[in-house]
């Protein structure tokens, strides 16, 4: 079992046509610099480690970050909660990523594991206390078709959340339900993927990105 790292996993996902956020790794504090240029503050900066699953665990993802002196901050920051956290943990570098902030997002999780008697299945809920608390989620059986991707999004329970409360506006279900398809197509033609996580992916009336991605290999 090798687990992939966040951004191993997000570019095996827009190969398969699912949109995530732009970064770069970066190995040293000058790199981070060049990438954050490219890229435009504000910038995300998150550990990337085969001993850090969890990265806000080990204090290893800063949001935010508004100019080059934040970020200076932040990398040395990160290295030091990285070495708090687990003195041993390999560190592969740093990502540094696009800050996500559209109106209207709604922080939703697609997974996929394989279940010993159904093989390959794919699961959809909102995130947060939706999952964790309410377990408010659905699961099909890899491969699904677009029917299937629209069943899985309008029978959790928070589907009006999505279609939005209170004024807000409707999210883009088109790319919600096609990125259930290509995670199930990915799955189905990768099948050495034993788990998939993209937690989140967030959704909102614009589109939908992938913001962190853990991808399990065989
Ligand atoms: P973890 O390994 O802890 O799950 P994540 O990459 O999911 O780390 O980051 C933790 C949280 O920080 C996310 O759930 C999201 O709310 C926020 N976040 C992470 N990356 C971004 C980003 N690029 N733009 C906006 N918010 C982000
Ligand atoms: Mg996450």
């Amino acid at each position: 079992m090798k687990a992939l790292y966040e951004y191993e996993a997000k570019k095996l996902l827009r190969k398969y046509g699912i949109p995530t956020t732009r970064e770069f790794l970066a190995r040293t504090k000058d790199d981070a610099k060049r990438h954050a240029k490219k890229i435009g503050y504000p910038i995300v900066l998150k550990i990337q480690s085969p001993d850090i699953l969890h990265k806000t665990d080990a204090g290893g993802v800063v949001v935010g970050i508004g100019d080059e002196k934040e970020l200076e901050k932040a990398f040395d920051k990160i290295m030091e909660n990285a070495k708090n956290y687990e003195p041993n943990a390999r560190i592969e570098g740093i990502l540094v990523q696009e800050m996500v902030s559209d109106d209207g997002i709604r922080e939703c999780i697609i997974g996929s594991k394989k279940d010993p008697q159904f093989g390959p299945v794919i699961m959809f809920g909102l995130g947060g206390i939706f999952v964790e608390v309410f377990k408010d989620v659905s699961f099909r059986i890899i491969p699904i078709e677009r029917k299937d991707a629209k069943e899985m999004i309008s029978e959790i329970k928070s589907y009006k959340i999505l279609k939005g409360v209170r004024g807000q506006k409707s999210v883009d279900f088109k790319s919600l339900e096609s990125s259930l398809l290509n995670v199930s197509k990915m799955v189905w033609e990768n099948q050495g993927i034993e788990e998939l996580d993209i937690n989140p992916l967030f959704v909102s009336p614009k589109g939908v990105k992938a913001v962190d991605a853990r991808i399990i290999m065989k």
